[in-house]
């Protein structure tokens, strides 16, 4: 049985979840976000901001999905981070039970990821210690065997024996070793030193050294990341025996497993800034029709001019809403590499001219939009539907992000094997920690304030530049502006 745990404040509002979870076979957790053990946290507003640094710790520090989700009435201005989904006021029951399935679902295809590594992790290293805790056969028998290294080496560093697998390790022969020049202080790089000193010290007061992890340098310059441990060997002649374990592949699983929690965690912060974006997108527009419409049905005398205005709002709204299902399915066909690439000649010159003096008409009505030509361009082979994806989405921000009144440029750039494009803003520019993440989908720079979007603009235009095999970069500092170049090769055909 999934346990829940609510972070709601007394209110019927909780009541009725509380029961309507348990009539569907959840159970209720008692406790609080960083102690209680559960599967899936319930969260209201307040709970949320006043606890929202005990779940980034907990969520960090229990390397494993927790999943959170938010019970809210409206979105705005709310900050999500911990929040892997959203759900809300007034509660449909249905919703609810889809998102916490999902939400479930994905935590446990985590847990069964990770429990499969750790039980290969253990398993390698239970043979180890049982044969250290005192199974003499069982210590022979590895100290023959190829897999783990071990060394019989004095308090001054000298090895004096060590058996292939260790020497196999670092890349020395036997000769090496019995010459002199195989040293576990000299394969010890630097800054592991102190450490070693310190289990000298560990070994003289306790006899035996628990095992860590360091780096030892291959002969190859190399550096291999190892478990060690060891007991003492003679206390008169200061000799210890040490096992020397490869880890690196440990370690390769480790990062493996790190990258997979980030991914799932990339797709649950992905979901939620889709859930919050699109509802939100959606909203307004929907929140234009509903009001019009209603003041259209009470006061059915209005003039015919007023009447008209309300149907052009109301249509207004819904090519808004159109267009944002337009970019959502756009996005998602084109990340299931489902766009069709069709290029063909266009007459590249025109067809720029034309879209800026579209824009001229639209929504840089209030800019001044300039277009300018260099170099030959003649008639490159595009696929002109993605290119007006790209340049329309690239205009439309930079129109969007500067001040009324300001320039924007559109620079059409012909070179040898490819066409270039430069759009220049002088508007309030992204901030430098935003640029890595700008093209990934529903990502918005944290200074866009009011300014409406769902961050797919850019997602967009990226996957059409990839399909004509071409680059997109950007310039921007904050407050100075942004510029964006596209470069699409080609093979020109002349005019
Ligand atoms: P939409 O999906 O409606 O285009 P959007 O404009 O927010 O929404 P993108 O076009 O993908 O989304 O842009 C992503 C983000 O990049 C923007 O939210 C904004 O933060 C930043 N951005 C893009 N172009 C500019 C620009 N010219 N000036 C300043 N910020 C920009
Ligand atoms: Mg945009």
């Amino acid at each position: 049985m999934k346990q829940i745990l609510l972070c709601l404040e007394p209110s019927n509002l909780r009541q009725a979840i509380a029961q309507w979870l348990q009539n569907h076979e959840y159970r209720l957790v008692e406790g609080t976000i960083d102690s209680a053990s559960f599967d899936l946290c319930l969260i209201d507003r307040p709970s949320l901001d006043r606890d929202r640094v005990l779940i980034l710790d907990r969520k960090r520090s229990a390397f494993e999905l927790l999943p959170v989700l938010l019970v809210c009435d409206q979105l705005e201005s709310i900050d999500l981070q911990g929040v892997d989904d959203v759900i809300k006021l007034p509660i449909d029951w249905l919703e609810l039970q889809v998102r916490l399935t999902n939400l479930l679902q994905s935590r446990q295809y985590l847990q069964a990821f990770q429990a499969v590594e750790r039980d290969r992790v253990d398993a390698e290293y239970e043979s180890v210690f049982a044969a250290l805790q005192g199974n003499h056969l069982g210590l022979q028998r590895l100290v023959e065997s190829s897999v783990i290294g071990f060394v019989i080496a004095n308090f001054q560093g000298q090895i004096l024996d060590a058996n292939d697998a260790f020497l196999a390790l670092l890349g020395y022969t036997r000769s090496e070793l019995r010459s002199g020049q195989v040293r576990w202080d000299v394969l010890t790089p630097p800054e592991y030193q102190e450490r070693d000193r310190q289990i000298i010290e560990e070994l003289r007061e306790t006899s035996i050294f628990r095992e860590y992890e360091k780096e030892m340098l291959h002969k190859n310059g190399d550096r291999v990341v190892i478990q060690t441990g060891g007991a003492l060997l003679s206390e008169a002649e200061e000799t210890v025996i040490c096992f020397v374990l490869d880890v690196s592949d440990r370690k390769r699983i480790e990062d493996e497993r790190q990258q997979a929690l980030q991914q799932a965690q990339e797709v649950n912060s992905l979901r939620s800034r889709f859930v919050s974006l699109v509802t939100h997108e959606f909203r307004n527009p929907l929140n234009v029709i509903s009001g019009t419409t209603q003041l259209l049905e009470r006061y059915p005398d209005w003039s015919a001019e007023r009447r008209a205005d309300c149907f052009r709002r109301i249509q207004a709204a819904i090519a808004r809403m159109l267009e944002l299902l337009d970019d959502v399915l756009l996005i998602s066909r084109a990340e299931a590499g489902k766009l069709n690439f069709a290029p063909a000649p266009v007459a590249i010159e025109a067809f720029c001219d034309q879209l800026v003096e579209e824009f001229k008409l639209g929504s840089g009505r209030e800019h001044r939009l300039i277009f300018t030509v260099q170099g030959e361009c003649g008639q490159p082979a595009l696929d002109e539907k993605l290119l007006r994806l790209i340049l329309s989405n690239l205009i439309a921000n930079a129109i969007k992000y500067s001040p009324i009144g300001s320039t924007v440029t559109l620079e059409l750039m012909g070179q040898p094997e490819a066409i270039a494009f430069r759009i220049r803003d002088s508007g309030i520019g992204i901030p430098i920690e935003d640029q890595p993440r700008l093209f990934e989908a529903f990502f918005r720079a944290q200074n866009v304030g009011t300014t409406p979007g769902t961050g797919l603009g850019l997602a967009i235009a990226k996957q059409a530049v990839e399909l004509h095999g071409g680059s997109i970069a950007v310039e921007s500092e904050a407050n100075q502006g942004t510029t964006f170049t596209v470069r699409l090769p080609i093979a020109t055909t002349p005019n």
